[in-house]
């Protein structure tokens, strides 16, 4: 298959060049944050390092990590690297595990993210002969704003949807012949299944890929998707405090998603020791932004788990892979003392054949974690039956005990009981915080 790229040059950089080009562009960066950012020059005086103690990417370990609890520390301006009058918009983080963090761009910055957010849909396919229907959300989320402005660069057309109202996502996607759909997997699951109800078939629709992302998912919901949609699934990875989406995107390979290197340095460290982590091992993902001007985060810690790949990739793009993160490490429950990722569930669920609608239960009663697994009935397996039920439940129970290990209590629920998701789906409530 040919390959195409959205910038060449720099996607199929070879290794020496792009290691150089990285050095040359983090030393400026760590002189430009030292000089403008007081509360991380303090982290560094602290630590015993300067400026000039920073050669090239290999000196990237000397530095002190940021992580969530300094951007809260210094919210609204603390880690802002220029005058607030160079600055030309924000974003925000969803929230999802707290108070809110504001990220600042200058139009320099825009430039780099948008252009991030252009190779990943070239990479799934996109030209300016497409039709990019964009229904992740807009406004603070950096979702629908990414996408939107890499479409642009692209010169596809862009339908800016946001997310919700699932009828006129559908009306256009059909009278539009939309060809590349950009959404949370939760939602284009949904968006899939409410096609299905309005008496389409997967041929019906033009859509020939999507770009999938802003929340972890699993390679058995890829499939489920791509069946729903006839489409093929792309992922795409990215967080408010490097830019937005666009860090890292799959090409047609699909072996893991390319970070875009030459803006983001990616390290993997043991998140209880902060210890750089050799290639090809699991832990959290680190992230430096090499050019970013107005909130240039060194060494920011995602909190992500997963694993680097830096093997060459068929595709001809050099730069490293990173694995589907497989949730964030506050995402992982500990369960009677067993590690239980979300992901780990859902991926039980489709093999067995159920649809992600689902929630997840943990409390703690008499001392005992419990676990409860709510799973929704499909239309088509729906029966009220109630030994039939208890026989699928007991099935469910047995096959998720034989991957976590312990042993759930599944709760097999009426079609359409379980709430929808137009953003990134909630699917946990751990109630034993309540009683902490
Ligand atoms: P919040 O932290 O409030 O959710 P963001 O909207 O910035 O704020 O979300 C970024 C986070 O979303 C990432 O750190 C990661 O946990 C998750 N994420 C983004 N893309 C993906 C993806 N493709 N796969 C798994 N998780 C993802
Ligand atoms: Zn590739």
């Amino acid at each position: 298959m040919e390959q195409r790229y959205f910038n060449k040059e720099i996607e199929t950089m070879p290794r020496d060049e792009l290691t150089a080009l990285q050095s040359e562009k983090l030393k400026k960066q760590v002189r430009h944050v030292y000089d403008s950012v007081p509360y991380y020059r303090a982290l560094m005086d602290e630590k015993g390092v300067t400026p000039g103690d920073i050669n090239g990417i290999d000196d990237l370990y000397k530095l002190p990590f940021i992580s969530k609890s300094d951007l809260r520390e210094t919210y609204p301006y603390g880690m802002l690297a220029v005058p607030l009058s160079d600055c030309v918009r924000i974003q925000s983080t969803s929230g999802t595990t707290g108070k809110r963090v504001i990220a600042y761009y200058t139009q320099h910055d825009i430039d780099i993210w948008e252009e991030c957010c252009a190779r990943a849909i070239v990479a799934a396919g996109g030209t300016k002969d497409d039709v990019v229907q964009v229904c992740y959300g807009y406004g603070l989320f950096t979702g629908g704003p990414g996408i939107n402005g890499g479409s642009h660069k692209v010169g596809s057309l862009t339908l800016p949807m946001s997310s919700g109202n699932t009828d006129r996502q559908i009306q256009f996607m059909m009278d539009l012949k939309a060809t590349i759909l950009c959404c949370t997997p939760s939602y284009a699951a949904y968006i899939g299944e409410s096609l299905k109800e309005k008496g389409y078939s997967p041929d019906d629709n033009s859509l020939k890929a999507g770009i999938f992302g802003a929340e972890p998912w699993t390679e058995e919901m890829r499939r489920d998707i791509e069946k729903s949609l006839g489409i093929k699934a792309y992922d795409i990875y990215g967080l408010t405090e490097t830019s937005g989406p666009g860090v890292a995107f799959e090409c047609s390979e699909q072996k893991g998603m390319h970070i875009n290197e030459d803006h983001f340095l990616a390290e993997i460290i043991d998140p209880d020791t902060g210890e750089v982590l050799p290639d090809g091992e699991k832990g959290e993902l680190v992230f430096t932004s090499l050019d970013k001007e107005a909130f240039p985060l060194l060494r920011y810690r995602t909190r992500d788990i997963c694993v680097l790949d830096r093997t060459p990739c068929s595709c001809g793009r050099t730069h490293v892979r990173m694995a589907k993160p497989m949730g964030r490490s506050d995402d992982m429950l500990i369960i009677r003392g067993v590690n239980v990722f979300p992901s780990q569930i859902e991926t039980v669920l489709i093999n067995e054949g159920y649809a992600p609608n689902y929630r997840i239960e943990v409390d703690r009663v008499n001392n005992s974690d419990t676990l409860d697994v709510y799973v929704e009935l499909s239309p088509d397996q729906f029966t009220d039956t109630v030994g039939a039920i208890t026989a699928m439940e007991k099935k469910l129970s047995a096959a998720i005990t034989g991957i976590l290990g312990i042993h759930p209590a599944v709760h097999l629920v009426a079609p359409k009981s379980i709430e929808r998701s137009e953003g990134k789906a909630k699917r946990v409530v751990d109630k034993r915080k309540l009683h902490d």
